[in-house]
């Protein structure tokens, strides 16, 4: 404890001298808006350090909202919302004046009546509007170094819990204030332990304290996702704690407070802004609380932007999913604090001081819920037109109803409704009925026809409440602003004349272009401008999907062997989980007949006598916790064909011995998602630094080595060419890698040559020169390689040269995170135009299935949706198999969803590999593209993927 206070007093103490050279900025006082209430206790009288001197750890900042909360009753009431992944508590402060605490419930109950105008006649709601107080949500720390955030909630917090100021009073009569203390509890707390351990005030860019490392990096959540786009599919606990309360109080006005740009950002928003959203309602609001924001900041000679940068397009965020809700979602970026330390010099030479970032946010909050106040009676009533005019827009557009059809694989069907159920999204379910004018989401030029589903089904009609959101997360494709997109393709014409030397244009994408949930999970839906009643399909509760996937799982006991039909995700899961408890599973490679049925190639049988006994209660339990379907079979004899559960092409799985690359040139949100699925389907595995890998020895107890998406240059230097003898080696004996879109690329390199495949547009791609027509898929060619004049790939564009894993903090933004990796490794742009792909920042474009490889067992379609979010096209193997192929000559676009480069993207996609299998030796090497489950959203190649780690040794 004294060691503590001596170090803090030094660190004080040189911060100090630090401000004392060269702060620019007066320092700000939080205590001038009082008079305050003396009972209730300033933070800094509990953390005994000033506002911006250290950075406040999660159970302190606990300790000084109790103390708040304790001292200040009549206005402050703290909720728990749940834990984190590390069991720290969530929670949410309710602020109002003593009034409006007194009826709190009351509140809450009529502002949810404000959801639905079929229940809530205008002038009930007008009762409402003109009697409720506006809820505002103020949420702070999303990212978890973005620390000055953090600090900020806790002076907004004392600042209404104690003053009696006249604005602050009227804040606290018109405003439910709803603190949201910590979204980010577990990253913030790597960041402020590891920044408060070695941070001296250093503002120079290259002091340590600026260069968080890999496994700090607190912008994620434990799982390393990045919670700000995590509402699409809300995997992540902490978005599901969010949402929850979320829901339960429909907030009004919603700001998220971030902290990384060079000045400060707050709305207007810049553009594309999403086509759900009421535009022009949206825009009078952005209006609305940017002028006042500028108001506030003018008068403090305070720098800004608007309109730049921090656009509404992708529903993720924690702006444009309030948006979508009837709020108005704002997204605040202040200053310094975060990566910028205590101090930081700026580009000029001045210094933003971490005081003075937390000065900027609580100025920002402030002002917003001043705003707030008031326009209390246009926002509230705004709020309800919002999803009563949403009722009347669905009738008139071409999209009506949406149809998922879960029998593809009904768990994860099942995980789609959820998420929707828990938006409040209306879902009806249908035993048997037959759609009118069904068009598929597989096929965009179908013809509308009738469609019957028996097998049940879940529909959604859009005239609903709830329309606008469910809209942005389920329609085929969001277009959009048509001007946006004609400056773009202005941009990347312009940045296709350069010459080697001169820097590109930017593009303005903040993110993928490209989401829909139904393609992203890989789970069949159809659309209609049809919505005719329909008779006998009722509304559903959330028990529905619960119960349903219980009567689902389907276990029948077994004498001579078990059948896992490979028709849902959860098929390869209970393969794995059973080889890891040492149980022996087989697959059928051919067709099988089994029990009086015939089961497709991928099947997985366990053979009673082959096992312990207890394989009995162990196939029963992972029947129940994964609601899959396991057929018991009492005889070995098959009635048709050639296989049978005895049969020679029935074949035995070893258990998989997993590792995954986790080491600073990984994508921290790459190795995060598989760490998250890996989990969640109870998997082990060993995380494993390169070093431990170059140096030989570790990886002899592992079976598969996964290595994350990560620079290639990055991997190839961390590995060197020791290590990737290593790694050749350990293949050649039997080992699988499995890489995808960064280390696909590490693996393609020329002094790596862990594929025969090649990435287009490379310096040592043979078929670069070629008409994409004249490059044959499936002709082995002789390898002869032209000399490579750059082994590695070279940024084509000045930012973000480094992956997002080691951000360099000038580079970054908070969205613009698609741009890092997208480095077509070319020599020189002029020279290669139209021959290099130009990296996309996300869309879903259709891949054809290899139906005669074991990549693709469980997968029966033609074509897959996948995800492509990058200038990574690869050459098929010529001497492996491309499991994942775009075709040469598609009957249709490539492309289904979102936004490609005209005249570059398709056509250099043609005819390459989206899914390798490059065999070696006795081992593997396979490739996939791209992220098999970015975000934790994309899931359509969730079997291909569990099939590279499963079938490991047998093929
Ligand atoms: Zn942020």
């Amino acid at each position: 404890m004294k060691i503590k206070s001596l170090l803090l007093a030094t660190f004080v103490c040189f911060t100090f001298v630090q401000f004392a050279l060269a702060q620019t900025e007066e320092k700000f006082d939080f205590y001038m808006r009082g008079a305050y209430r003396a009972a209730v206790p300033r933070p800094q009288s509990i953390l005994r350090f000033d506002v911006g001197d250290f950075h406040t750890t999660y159970a302190q900042m606990e300790r000084v909202i109790e103390a708040i909360a304790k001292a200040a009753p009549d206005r402050v009431k703290v909720y728990d919302i749940g834990l984190t992944n590390e069991y720290r508590m969530q929670h949410i402060v309710a602020i109002s004046s003593p009034e409006n605490m007194a009826r709190l419930d009351e509140i809450k109950a009529n502002n949810a009546r404000l959801v639905d105008s079929r229940a809530t006649s205008a002038s009930q709601a007008n009762q409402i509007v003109q009697n409720n107080p506006v809820i505002s949500w103020m949420a702070y720390t999303i990212h978890g170094n973005e620390s000055a955030s953090f600090e900020t909630m806790m002076q907004v917090v004392y600042q209404l819990a104690a003053s009696n100021e006249p604005q602050t009073l009227e804040i606290l009569q018109n405003n439910v204030v709803l603190i949201i203390t910590g979204e980010n509890p577990d990253g913030h707390e790597r960041f402020a332990t590891w920044y408060n351990s070695v941070a001296t005030g250093n503002a120079d860019r290259n002091a340590l304290e600026h260069r968080e490392p890999w496994s700090i990096w607190g912008r994620y959540n434990h799982f390393r996702f990045d919670l700000n786009r995590d509402n699409i599919a809300a995997t992540q606990i902490e978005t599901k704690n969010l949402q929850k309360a979320f829901f339960e109080w429909n907030p009004q006005v919603a700001v998220d407070h971030h902290g990384q740009t060079s000045q400060f950002f707050f709305p207007p928003a810049a553009l594309p802004i999403n086509p759900n959203l009421p535009q022009p309602v949206t825009n009078k609001w952005n209006e609305i609380f940017g002028r006042a924001n500028a108001q506030s900041f003018d008068r403090q000679r305070w720098d800004y932007y608007v309109r730049d940068i921090f656009d509404l397009f992708y529903p993720g965020y924690w702006d444009s999913y309030p948006s979508l809700n009837g709020a108005i979602g704002m997204t605040y970026e202040t200053d310094g604090g975060g990566f910028k330390g205590l101090n930081w010099t700026r580009d000029d030479g001045t210094i933003v001081t971490f005081r003075s970032a937390i000065a900027k946010h609580y100025v920002a909050s402030m002002t917003t819920l001043e705003t707030a106040a008031k326009n209390r009676v246009s926002r509230l009533q705004d709020f309800y037109d919002f999803r009563r005019t949403a009722i009347d827009e669905a009738r008139t557009e071409r999209i009506k109803r949406i149809v998922i059809d879960p029998t593809g694989d009904w768990v994860k069907a099942a995980d789609l409704i959820e998420i929707l159920q828990r938006a409040k999204v209306e879902v009806r379910w249908s035993p048997n009925f037959t759609m009118t004018n069904a068009r598929s989401y597989a096929d965009k030029n179908s013809a509308a026809a009738n469609k019957t589903f028996s097998g049940g089904a879940y529909i959604l009609d859009l005239a609903q409440p709830q329309k606008r959101l469910a809209k942005a997360l389920l329609e085929p494709d969001t277009p959009q602003d048509a001007a946006f997109v004609r400056d773009q393709m202005a941009r990347f014409r312009r940045n296709e004349m350069r010459g080697k030397l001169q820097v590109k244009e930017d593009y303005a994408f903040y993110d993928i272009t490209a989401w829909n949930l139904p393609m992203a999970f890989g789970v069949d839906a159809y659309w209609s401008d049809n919505a005719a009643p329909i008779a006998g399909a009722n509304l559903i509760d959330e028990n529905f999907t619960a119960q349903n996937r219980a009567q689902k799982a389907r276990f029948t006991r077994a004498e001579i062997a078990y059948i896992i039909p490979y028709e849902q995700d959860a098929a390869a899961i209970a393969a794995i989980r059973l080889l890891k408890g040492n149980f022996r599973v087989s697959v059928a490679t051919k067709s099988l007949n089994a029990g009086s049925a015939n089961y497709p190639r991928g099947t997985f049988i366990v053979r009673v006598n082959r096992n312990q006994p207890t394989i009995h209660q162990t196939v029963e339990n992972l029947s129940k916790e994964l609601s899959l379907t396991i057929y018991g079979v009492n005889t070995g004899f098959q009635d048709i064909g050639d296989t049978g559960i005895g049969g020679e092409n029935v074949v035995a799985l070893q258990n998989p011995k997993i590792a995954v690359i986790a080491d600073e040139a990984v994508s921290q949100t790459s190795y995060g998602s598989l760490w998250w699925t890996l989990d969640r389907y109870k998997i082990e595995f060993t995380p494993m630094t390169l070093n431990s890998i170059r140096n030989g020895g570790a990886l002899k107890n592992y079976t598969v080595l996964i290595m994350p998406d990560g620079a290639a240059a990055r991997y190839s230097s961390a590995l060197g060419s020791g290590g990737v003898t290593t790694l050749k080696t350990w293949i050649n004996n039997g080992g699988t890698l499995v890489t995808m879109r960064g280390s696909s690329v590490f693996a393609a390199l020329k002094d790596v040559g862990l594929t025969s495949s090649k990435l287009v547009g490379s310096s040592d791609d043979d078929d670069k020169d070629k008409k994409p027509e004249e490059n044959e898929v499936d002709k082995r060619k002789e390898a002869e390689q032209k000399p490579s004049s750059s082994p590695t790939p070279a940024p084509n564009r000045n930012r973000q040269a480094e992956p997002e894993a080691t951000p360099t903090p000038e580079n970054l933004t908070d969205k613009q995170d698609w741009q890092s990796p997208v480095l077509p490794p070319i020599a020189s742009p002029s020279a290669n135009a139209g021959k290099v792909p130009e990296g996309i920042p996300g869309a879903i474009m259709r891949a054809t299935v290899d139906r005669t490889t074991y990549l693709t067992y469980g997968v029966e379609t033609e074509n897959l949706p996948v995800l492509v979010a990058s200038g990574y096209f690869f050459r098929p193997s010529k001497e492996g198999a491309n499991a994942l192929v775009f075709e040469r000559e598609p009957k249709q676009p490539l492309t289904v969803s979102g936004f490609v480069w005209e005249g570059n993207t398709e056509r250099l996609l043609k005819g390459t590999a989206y899914l390798i299998d490059e065999p070696t030796g006795s081992g593997h090497v396979i490739l996939f593209a791209e992220e098999p489950f970015f975000r934790g959203i994309f899931r359509s190649t969730t079997r291909p993927f569990f099939n590279s780690i499963l079938f490991n040794g047998s093929f």
